[in-house]
């Protein structure tokens, strides 16, 4: 049985087809500047190359058309035939608080979808394009919903309801929904395999830090505080997204700049301008930690504010949890900066968390880089959010039948 992924952004596409028969990944791509002069197609198959080429792609549908033509192309193509994909996987950023697990697409889903393009204007309404092109281009294909939000939706109130005027909340649906969720939950899934222990018997703090990053608590295979919010900007300090911070600056600000009072320009000196980028001119955490190396101090400072930060959420979240059995690091920064894991874990002793320094200098797959002696596992597992939405997407579509 084969599953496709589809990621839908404003100007671009990414896919993947994966063979459920031991979930290997077969052809995978991205399509980028849809709508533009000069657009680019990179593709590559479990048996050939990676091919870019420049061409001008006019809109979703066309991408997919693409897509759908290299996957059947005789030569090099995955199947023969589009009946051989059983389900479309697609990501959507936000599900608001109508969909709590994936669904599949249908008039009633549909509509619930376009019901949440006001909370999520930038995301939404590009996956729900891509969700169109595919059904016009793949007919009798089902496609399956599996949104960013869904695994945070069994936080209790008193966690995801922000304290301001209950109106907000009852008029506006204003609250912590939390993203990355597909990552949590596949990370999460794996702890539980590694540790050889039920998602159910187990307490575990995931830690996804990329360019947009995210703390989230799990209890018994269940979220129960995560450190992003009703939008992807708080929590701890990003690539170029601020995290927490005090929101009186707001208004203080805009009483200097009044360009600021411009909602798009506010959102870009949050979204864009701050967090690492903000402090030290570079939202890449390898040039942050190159520079540090040779002494720029708002290098070290932006690394140090980033590392503090989750170590802060770390604290919060064993609070929360009343202990922890381990702490999961994942995305780009997570997997690959050992420096970065270090200075988060350095002075945790207190909590059971000891990192073992030469372990945690290995690079490779999931791995323990926890010390003998600590109580908590330290695990570095790489995340695979596109397997998580193609399992989703198989597992909707047969729970159905
Ligand atoms: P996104 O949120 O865009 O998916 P990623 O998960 O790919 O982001 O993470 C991107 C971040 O990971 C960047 O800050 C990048 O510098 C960092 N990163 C990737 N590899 C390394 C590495 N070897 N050492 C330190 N940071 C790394």
């Amino acid at each position: 049985m084969k599953s496709l992924v589809v990621n839908c952004g404003s100007s671009s596409v990414k896919y993947a087809l994966f063979d459920m028969e031991g979930e290997k990944k077969i052809a995978w791509g991205l399509i980028e500047c849809i709508g533009l002069k000069e657009g680019f197609y990179s593709r590559q198959t479990d048996k050939t190359p990676k091919i870019k080429d420049a061409l001008e792609i006019k809109n979703h549908t066309q991408a997919l058309e693409l897509i759908i033509n290299d996957l059947l192309d005789k030569k090099t193509g995955s199947i023969s035939d589009v009946k051989e994909i059983a389900v479309i996987g697609h990501r959507i950023v936000h599900g608001g608080n109508v969909f709590s697990e994936p669904v599949i697409s249908d008039e009633n889903s549909k509509e619930g979808l376009r019901k949440c393009f006001d909370i999520a204007p930038l995301h939404n309404p590009s996956n729900y394009e891509g969700v169109l092109a595919a059904e016009k281009m793949l007919p009798g294909v089902p496609s399956v919903f599996v949104f960013d939000t869904a695994f945070h939706q069994t936080m209790p109130d008193y966690a995801y309801m922000y304290a301001l005027p209950y109106q907000y909340y009852e008029k506006h649906h204003i609250r912590r929904y939390g993203f990355h969720g597909t990552s949590h939950k596949y990370v999460s899934q794996r702890a539980a395999e590694m540790l050889k222990k039920s998602a159910k018997e187990i307490k575990i703090i995931t830690a996804h830090l990329g360019n947009g990053s995210s703390l989230t608590a799990v209890k018994n295979g269940k979220v129960i505080d995560t450190s992003l919010g009703f939008t992807p900007l708080p929590g701890i300090v990003m690539g170029s997204r601020s995290g927490d911070f005090d929101p009186a600056i707001i208004p203080f600000l805009m009483g200097i700049y009044p360009e600021l009072k411009e909602p798009n320009a506010l959102s870009d000196m949050l979204n864009k301008k701050s967090g690492l980028l903000g402090i030290a001119d570079s939202s890449d955490m390898r040039g942050i930690i190159e520079a540090k190396s040779k002494g720029d101090k708002k290098s070290e400072l932006a690394f140090k504010m980033l590392c503090y930060s989750v170590k802060k959420y770390i604290g919060a979240y064993f609070a929360a949890l009343n202990g922890i059995d381990a702490l999961i690091f994942t995305a780009g920064i997570g997997e690959n900066s050992a420096p970065v894991r270090e200075e988060i874990c350095k002075g945790l002793e207190a909590l059971g968390i000891e990192i073992d320094l030469a372990q945690n200098q290995r690079s490779g797959d999931e791995r323990f880089i926890s010390s003998a002696n600590s109580k908590v596992k330290i695990m570095v597992i790489p995340t695979n959010e596109e397997l998580m939405i193609a399992r989703e997407a198989v597992k909707t579509l047969s729970n159905k039948k």
